[in-house]
């Protein structure tokens, strides 16, 4: 039976990169490596303005009865005076949600070609690869009750809930763990246990969870250190597993440790390796139709979608290679252009990918 796939672009650049990340899988599909069907639907400000709301009732079918979801970018200006529930970001929430992708992969890898693009030494970040594992479906950003209220005196607070649940912890543990299996054997679980009951308890779970990973060397960070080794020497990591606003801000900062935010993917998870696939970045509005997007986030994205649900490691590392050859010729977009480079477009550098491939 043939794999399906969600292809759902979004706003902005999220159209641009998508195109070129579908060329990709198309191209798989005509050699016949792979047994792909692919069903493109609107989502975000395109899911508004298509059907009246950020997630279309249509959308989310499609999403429930694909294999994977490869996600472009929501969001514009034009969305921005909607009501909070309107709002393209609903869209997104709204799937994750909806799919209980609660695992959050996020890698953080400095091609050598890029080591110059970084505001860090090239030597504390050449060769760079980490794995952030954030939690995505729980804790202050979903925890009940929350709001805005006011008080007998007039005076108004707002207020959020961090919570979370041993089984939430358990699952999201096993995912790093599992990772941590297949690469360095190194896991970092970041939380702040010197102040929050619910990290005490989050890091008795991992502890708990890492008896039955032996292999892997388990050790635990407060957050505001982790945030400053991420700078200081951010090598020294190899798998970090933290809750859903931790991992947040750690992944933001890991990721500008590589230069560009055009170059990053991401994978969201659920429990049976389901996942939506997107770039890091958002849409981008201020070079959006313009033509200059980097695809290379998106496209990576497919690489990771290959080797996390759809079993074809083999065509993941392909494309792998195939991006490094590129920058290995000196073609750039303007986000990552670089003295001596060839500056390249959205299309160009999804046709060279290709060319490699
Ligand atoms: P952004 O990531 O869209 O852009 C930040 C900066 O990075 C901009 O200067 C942009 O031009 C640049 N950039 C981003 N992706 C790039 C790429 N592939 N190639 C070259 N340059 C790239 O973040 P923002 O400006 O804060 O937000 C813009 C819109 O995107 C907002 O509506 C926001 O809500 C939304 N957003 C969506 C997502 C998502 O879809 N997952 C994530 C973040 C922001």
């Amino acid at each position: 039976m043939s794999l399906k796939i969600a292809v759902m672009p979004g706003d902005g650049i999220g159209i641009e990169i998508t195109a070129e990340a579908v060329k990709i899988l198309q191209h798989y599909k005509r050699s016949g490596r792979l047994d792909v069907e692919m069903d493109e639907a609107p989502v975000g400000g395109a899911g508004y303005d298509a059907a009246g709301k950020p997630l279309p009732d249509e959308t989310l079918a499609l999403a429930k009865a694909s294999d994977a979801i490869l996600f472009g970018a929501i969001g514009g200006p034009e969305y921005d005076s909607l009501a909070r529930e309107l709002r393209p970001e609903k869209g997104l929430l709204g799937l994750r949600a909806e799919l209980d992708l609660f695992a959050n992969l996020r890698p953080a890898i400095l091609y050598p070609q890029l080591a110059d693009a970084s505001s860090l030494k090239p030597e504390i970040v050449a060769g760079l690869d980490i794995m952030i594992v954030r939690e995505l479906t729980g804790g202050i950003y979903f925890g009940q009750p929350r709001g805005i209220e006011t008080d007998a005196s007039g005076e108004r607070k707002g207020f959020n809930t961090l919570v979370y649940k041993e089984g939430e912890v358990d699952r999201i543990s096993r995912v790093a763990f599992d990772i941590a299996m297949k690469r360095d054997k190194r896991l970092c679980s970041v939380d702040k246990a010197n102040v929050l009951e619910v990290s005490e308890l989050w890091r008795e779970v991992v502890i708990n969870a890492g008896k039955d990973y032996p292999e892997v060397e388990l050790s635990h960070m407060y957050v505001d250190n982790a945030a400053m080794q991420l700078v200081k020497w951010p090598k020294q990591f190899d798998v970090m597993v933290t809750k859903n606003m931790f991992g947040d801000i750690l992944s933001d900062c890991a990721a500008m440790l590589t230069g560009s935010i055009g170059m990053l993917p991401s994978a969201s998870l659920d429990a049976d390796s389901k996942g939506m696939y997107e770039p890091i970045h958002g849409s981008a509005p201020d070079i959006a139709g313009k033509g200059v997007a980097n695809p290379l986030a998106t496209i990576l994205s497919v690489a990771m979608m290959l080797r996390y649900s759809l079993d074809h490691a083999e065509l993941a590392d392909e494309i792998d290679v195939a991006v490094g050859r590129v920058l290995d010729k000196g073609l750039r977009t303007p986000d990552i252009m670089a003295e001596g480079c060839k500056e390249v477009g959205t299309i160009e550098m999804g046709e060279a990918v290709l060319a490699e491939l």
